[in-house]
C-alpha cells in the first residue's frame, strides 16, 4: 500500500504528539523540583524588587538557596510572581554578584573590594563631615503676604494687595546628603530609617519604588 505525502505527515505528527504526551514534561518537572527541595528549610519572605511586595518561599540547604517560588499563602500575590520575581533564585546564586563592598576612590577608574568595617567607617565619617559642613539652622524664602495698600483708588477706599516678601525661617536641615531607600526594606525598617534621616536633618529622602 502506497503512503501519500499527506498521510506520511499525519502519521509522523501523531507519533510525535503521542511521544510528547507519554514523556509528560509537567510530571518530570514536578519530580525534579521535589528532589531539589527535599529536606530543604522553607522560609517566607517578600520580593525585594518592587513595591507590589509579592510573597516568596525560599528553600535553603546548608545555608544555600536551592529554590525560590511564589508563596501560595501570601494574601497579595497568592503564589504568583512576575518574570523578574520568578528569577529571584539568580539573585542569590550568581557568580557576578558583588558579595563585598566596592570602592572607587576620587579620580580612580577602577573599583576595588574593601572590608565592611572600613566601608562603614567611611560612610559614618563622611556623613558626619558633610552634615557639619552643610547644616543650616535658618533659610530665607519668599512668601505671599497680603498688605493694605494705602494708595487710594478712584473709589477712595484702601486696597488689599498680595506681594512677595522674603522671610527667614528656622529649618535645621542639610541639603548636602540624600537618602534612597530600597523596596527590600520592610515597614519597620523604613520607619526607623525615616526617624534617623530626619534626625540628621535630611530633606532629600526618596524610595526606589517611586522613581
Ligand atoms: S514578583 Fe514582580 S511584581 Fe511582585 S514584587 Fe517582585 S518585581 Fe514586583
Amino acid at each position: 500500500m502506497g503512503v501519500s505525502r499527506r498521510d506520511f505527515l499525519k502519521l509522523s505528527g501523531s507519533s510525535l504528539l503521542l511521544g510528547t504526551l507519554s514523556a509528560d514534561p509537567a510530571s518530570a518537572e514536578t519530580k525534579e523540583r521535589e528532589l531539589r527541595i527535599k529536606g530543604a528549610k522553607e522560609t517566607t519572605t517578600i520580593c525585594p524588587y518592587c513595591s507590589v511586595g509579592c510573597g516568596i518561599v525560599v528553600h535553603t540547604k546548608d545555608g544555600k538557596v536551592v529554590n525560590t517560588e511564589g508563596d501560595p499563602d501570601h494574601p497579595i500575590s497568592e503564589g504568583t510572581l512576575c518574570p523578574k520575581g520568578s528569577s529571584l533564585f539568580q539573585l542569590a546564586n550568581n557568580p557576578t554578584r558583588a558579595s563585598k563592598p566596592l570602592y572607587r576612590a576620587p579620580k580612580a577608574t577602577v573599583w576595588k573590594e574593601v572590608e565592611w568595617d572600613w566601608a562603614l567607617d567611611q560612610v559614618a565619617r563622611r556623613v558626619k563631615e558633610t552634615r557639619d559642613r552643610t547644616f543650616k539652622t535658618t533659610a530665607k524664602s519668599k512668601v505671599k503676604e497680603k498688605r493694605t495698600d494705602l494708595a487710594i483708588r478712584e473709589s477712595g477706599l484702601p486696597v488689599e494687595v498680595e506681594i512677595d516678601v522674603e522671610r527667614e525661617f528656622s529649618v535645621n536641615r542639610t541639603d548636602g546628603i540624600a537618602h534612597i531607600g530600597s523596596a527590600a526594606l520592610d515597614n519597620e525598617e523604613c520607619y526607623l530609617l525615616q526617624k534617623l534621616m530626619r534626625s540628621w536633618g535630611l530633606v532629600w529622602i526618596e524610595h526606589q519604588a517611586r522613581i
